[in-house]
């Protein structure tokens, strides 16, 4: 069992907490926050912000979409527009783990470290499904044992009144160009590693790709699909634009359960997924 990072014990801990919490509230209303969806059982929230995506935020977003017949942005338009992890030297996605986020929101701390150990390697399968969907993209995702060492923090988020968190996430992430500070892929106390209605590490497979620069492919749609798959009304934020890299796919990763899939939310990369991913973040094609 892993041994958790416990806390000195002379500090007041009340106080801490106190003033703690009144920063954090402070920064989170600092922070624009972005789409935010419900879908049957899963709650999958992004901070989005000016930038480009598939419709990729000018926010980008992944193989995404414009609109069922909106063709594909030109690859030139498409890589100087979104908003994604540019060069190599960017394209080691390193990340931390809080465990004590983890261990210290049970009374018995083993009960949350174990259950980042499951997470962990859910999100270590997901990073690799993305890898493992463009070998030559030089993208990895790689753990690392300091804060300062990572791109992103994963956080544990319980449910209590005062969580930054609506009540129905199950998790929620970032774009590229995301702050620094706002870098953190939340974890809620509502995601199960064994939850009937979807697959866990596909919810993780999905909030990855929003940090990989992917907004939703279902707020892009056309509303007669949004209809189609029951989800209306979702709206990119105000300040993010999205950009095609293919054509509307409603069995999309970035899309909320549509159709046969609703059966359970898999979140599993589609063949039209893999080809977006490929042509942003591939090899230029041969002139
Ligand atoms: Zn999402």
């Amino acid at each position: 069992m892993r041994r958790c990072p416990r806390m000195p014990p002379q500090i007041d801990f009340a106080l801490l907490a106190a003033r703690l919490h009144l920063l954090w509230r402070r920064t989170i209303k600092a922070v624009p926050l972005g789409v935010f969806v419900v879908c049957v059982t899963v709650a999958v929230w992004v901070t989005a912000f000016p930038a480009l995506a598939l419709r990729s935020a000018e926010v980008v977003g992944p193989p995404s979409a414009t609109g069922a017949d909106t063709p594909a942005a030109p690859l030139d338009q498409l890589r100087s527009r979104a908003s994604y992890w540019r060069s190599g030297d960017e394209r080691t996605l390193t990340y931390w783990i809080n465990l004590r986020s983890f261990c210290h929101t049970e009374a018995n701390p083993d009960t949350g470290c174990a259950r980042a150990d499951g997470i962990s390697a859910n999100l270590a399968a997901a990073a690799q499904d993305w890898m493992d969907a463009c070998p030559d993209c030089r993208l990895r995702f790689e753990r690392v044992d300091r804060k300062d060492k990572a791109v992103f923090t994963v956080q544990y988020v319980t449910r209590t009144r005062d969580s930054p968190l609506p009540p129905r996430y199950v998790a929620h992430a970032f774009y590229p160009f995301s702050a620094k500070t706002s870098r953190v892929l939340r974890i809620s106390s509502r995601y199960r590693t064994d939850h009937p209605d979807y697959d866990a590490v596909g919810v993780l497979r999905h909030e990855l790709g929003h940090i990989l620069g992917y907004t939703h492919e279902h707020a892009a749609a056309d509303p007669k699909q949004q209809t189609t798959c029951g989800w209306t009304g979702e709206r990119l934020p105000a300040k993010v634009r999205a950009i095609a890299v293919t054509e509307y796919d409603p069995q999309s990763i970035m899309h909320y359960p549509c159709g046969t899939s609703r059966a359970k939310a898999t979140f599993a990369l589609s063949p039209r997924d893999i080809a977006g991913h490929r042509a942003l973040y591939g090899p230029s094609p041969s002139p």
